[in-house]
């Protein structure tokens, strides 16, 4: 996968892009970053990407040319799909465990990182295929919610995690929160791992974290059972039991 990130501050990148798992996963040969600034795209001496808006107000407004030339300029492999090209932007979409999927499955993506009051419309209009939002509330920058777009991509691309840290059980890719972890020790300052981790027991392990992520998701995100059409007749069996026993303490 190629990923090209356009920005007024690339050096904002190199620590997460070179570290840990993404920085793995060019190593591998799996992604392939290349960082842009817009501003090299300028086209006067003074290198100006931003203006005041028309119809006056406050705020600068990052100007169509720059942005438009460095996607322009971008070189596309051949045989490649076209990119998606991504706003970071509030208004845009709220990104997903799902958007995450289906980006994972692209050639190339294209990240314009904004600053300032807005863009020009027209970026939005006629450049951009996505408009992202990492949530309800507003950064100075296209850039962190970019490097957290990038990071939740580039795990699941194939080949970048190891078997061993596969994730599919992460939460929100079944659909529901992970169950919870323990590690050693067995019994730490009296609080103790649940025996049935320690049993050996593969089918009643499997069965207790299958029942413990379903509890889980029901206490702290009910909304996303709502989007689960395809919970067994035990599964729904547990959310009955544990329906009317919550019933039952208020009653009490
Ligand atoms: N005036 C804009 C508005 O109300 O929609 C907000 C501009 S914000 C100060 C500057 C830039 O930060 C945006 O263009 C966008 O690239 C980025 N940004 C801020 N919050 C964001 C969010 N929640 N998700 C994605 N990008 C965001």
């Amino acid at each position: 996968m190629r990923i090209d990130v356009l920005t007024l501050f690339p050096e904002m990148f190199e620590g997460v892009l070179n570290a840990s798992i993404l920085g793995r996963a060019a190593d591998k040969g799996r992604v392939t970053y290349r960082l842009v600034n817009y501003r090299d795209y300028a086209e006067n001496k003074h290198r100006t990407v931003d203006d005041t808006p028309y119809g006056g107000g406050g705020g600068m407004v990052l100007k169509p040319e720059p942005i438009f030339r460095a996607v322009e300029a971008l070189p596309r492999e051949e045989g490649a799909r076209p990119p998606r090209i991504i706003l970071m932007c509030p208004q845009g979409e709220t990104f997903t465990q799902r958007k995450a999927e289906e980006l994972a499955g692209e050639d190339h993506l294209v990240f314009i990182c904004g600053h300032y009051e807005g863009y020009d419309e027209r970026i939005r209009q006629y450049l951009v295929t996505d408009e992202i939002s990492i949530g309800d509330y507003v950064l100075t920058g296209g850039e962190l919610p970019a490097m957290v777009v990038i990071d939740a991509v580039v795990r699941l691309v194939p080949g970048v995690l190891g078997n061993e840290q596969s994730p599919v059980t992460d939460s929100f890719s079944t659909g529901l929160l992970e169950h919870p972890h323990y590690t050693r020790p067995a019994d730490f300052r009296g609080m103790k791992v649940p025996d049935v981790l320690l049993s050996g027991h593969h089918e009643q392990i499997d069965m207790w974290r299958r029942k413990e992520s379903l509890r889980r998701t029901w206490l702290r995100r009910p909304d996303l059972l709502d989007l689960r059409k395809d919970l067994t007749a035990e599964e729904r069996e547990w959310l009955a039991a544990w329906q009317r026993e919550a019933a039952e303490d208020e009653r009490s």
